[in-house]
């Protein structure tokens, strides 16, 4: 009699299982119509990475069910992960092919980097929280991703030794462009960074570096965590 009631509890565990993993792919593909396409994003490589990428793996446990919900939602040590959107508009804006290399600066939980993963080659990411870079390093390598390197330390001097980048992404939000960022991009390379005084409302800037001058352009309004200098960050 226990022996059936074990079976009935581990059939009732799988199915219960193979319901939430539906569940959430069904989450992400109304994400990705009613959050993403909807708004106006169109790169299929973007929309591709947007629901392909399992973005309730990212996010703590307690907050999974609201993984696929249309805001940012908290990592841990007082950083967020950005809304949806957000992700695939920065993602669109670089104008990615499949052999760029690229920088992120902030990687947070990992789930931005592994949505460039998903459409680049090789994705370099720097995370000033060493907490955090190192859980995200374990995640992305647990999943698989063999295409991200995680570097923990203050990300405002780029990644000299891989530079030079087709593009960077910055996801914190700076109170100017970093020059060495700048310095670290192809020419022909896009970068793109939330720039705005401390604690303020932000406007995400597209950098585009031509042979002779950077071109600037003031993309939309953002509210992003700030981003922090080695000098400053409280241990
Ligand atoms: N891209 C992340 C979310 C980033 S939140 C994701 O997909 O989850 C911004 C992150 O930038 C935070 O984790 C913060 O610690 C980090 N950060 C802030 N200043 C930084 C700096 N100078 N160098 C590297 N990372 C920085």
């Amino acid at each position: 009699m226990s022996r059936i009631a074990g079976i009935l509890i581990c059939v009732f565990l799988m199915t219960g299982a193979a319901i939430g993993q539906e569940d959430y792919i069904a989450k992400r593909k109304l994400m990705v119509e009613a959050q993403i396409k909807a708004r106006g994003i169109v790169s299929p490589a973007t929309l591709r990475a947007m629901s392909k990428v399992p973005r309730h793996l990212f996010v703590p446990e307690g907050m999974k069910i609201y993984a696929y919900t249309d805001g940012p939602l908290p990592i841990g040590n007082g950083q967020t992960i950005s809304q949806p959107y957000i992700v695939a508009f920065m993602t669109q804006a670089l104008r990615l092919k499949q052999d760029h290399k690229v920088l992120e600066i902030g990687t947070g939980s990992g789930y931005q980097a592994a949505v460039l993963a998903k459409i680049v080659d090789s994705v370099y990411t720097i995370e000033i929280v060493k907490d955090l870079a190192l859980r995200a390093q374990k995640k992305l390598y647990n999943m698989g991703y063999d295409n991200i390197e995680v570097r923990w330390g203050d990300g405002y001097n780029g990644w000299p030794g891989e530079a030079p980048f087709d593009a960077i992404m910055v996801t914190a939000g700076a109170e100017s462009i970093p020059q060495p960022l700048i310095d670290q991009l192809k020419v022909g390379g896009r970068m793109i960074i939330p720039v705005g005084p401390h604690n303020s409302i932000r406007q995400l800037v597209l950098v585009h570096k031509k042979k002779n001058k950077v071109v600037k352009k003031e993309l939309m309004a953002v509210r992003f965590v700030p981003f922090t200098r080695e000098k400053n960050r409280k241990p």
